[in-house]
C-alpha cells in the first residue's frame, strides 16, 4: 500500500461523511490491522535474511504470500469504500487494486510461495 492513510471523507450525504459510518470506521480499522500484521512479517522476514537464519528463505515465502494477499483483500476495500467513484480509471484506488493484484503473481506466483513454505515446515 503506498499509504495506509485512507482519504474517506467527502460526504455521503449533504450533512454527512461516509467516515462517520461505524461499518465504514469498521473496515478501515481492519484495514490498518492487516496493513500492520503484513508489515511487521516482512519486517521479520528481513530481519531474519539479514543475520542469515536458517528460516529466511521460509519467512521471506510466508511475508510475500500473506502481505499480498492482504493487499489485495485492502485495495479491493477501499474500493467498496469509495462506491462507484473507486472503480473509475480517474480515481487512483482502482491503480491501488490493479498495482496490489499482481503482487499475487509476479516475483514467484503465491502457489509457488506456498510450494516453499510448505517444503520448508514438512
Ligand atoms: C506486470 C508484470 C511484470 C512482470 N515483471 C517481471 C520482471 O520484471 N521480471 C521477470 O522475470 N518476470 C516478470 N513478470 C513475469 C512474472 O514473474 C510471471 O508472470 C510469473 O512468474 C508467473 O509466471 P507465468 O505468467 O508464466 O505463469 P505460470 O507459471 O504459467 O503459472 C500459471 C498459474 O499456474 C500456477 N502454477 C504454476 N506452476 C505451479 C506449480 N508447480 N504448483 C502450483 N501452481 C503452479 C501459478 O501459480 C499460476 O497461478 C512480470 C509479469 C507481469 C504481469
Amino acid at each position: 500500500m503506498p499509504n495506509s492513510t485512507c482519504p474517506v471523507s467527502y460526504p455521503a450525504s449533504s450533512s454527512s461523511s461516509i467516515k462517520e459510518y461505524q461499518a465504514i470506521q469498521h473496515k478501515i480499522a481492519e484495514m490498518g490491522s492487516a496493513v500492520e500484521a503484513a508489515r511487521s512479517l516482512t519486517y521479520r522476514a528481513a530481519s531474519a535474511s539479514d543475520r542469515g537464519d536458517d528460516d529466511a528463505m521460509k519467512l521471506a515465502s510466508m511475508a510475500k504470500q500473506f502481505a499480498s494477499v492482504r493487499a489485495v483483500e485492502v485495495a479491493d476495500e477501499a474500493v467498496q469504500v469509495h462506491g462507484g467513484p473507486g472503480y473509475v480509471e480517474d480515481n487512483l484506488v482502482e491503480k491501488y487494486y490493479r498495482d496490489a493484484r499482481i503482487t499475487k503473481i509476479y516475483e514467484g506466483t503465491n502457489e509457488i510461495q506456498k510450494n516453499i513454505i510448505a517444503r520448508e515446515l514438512l
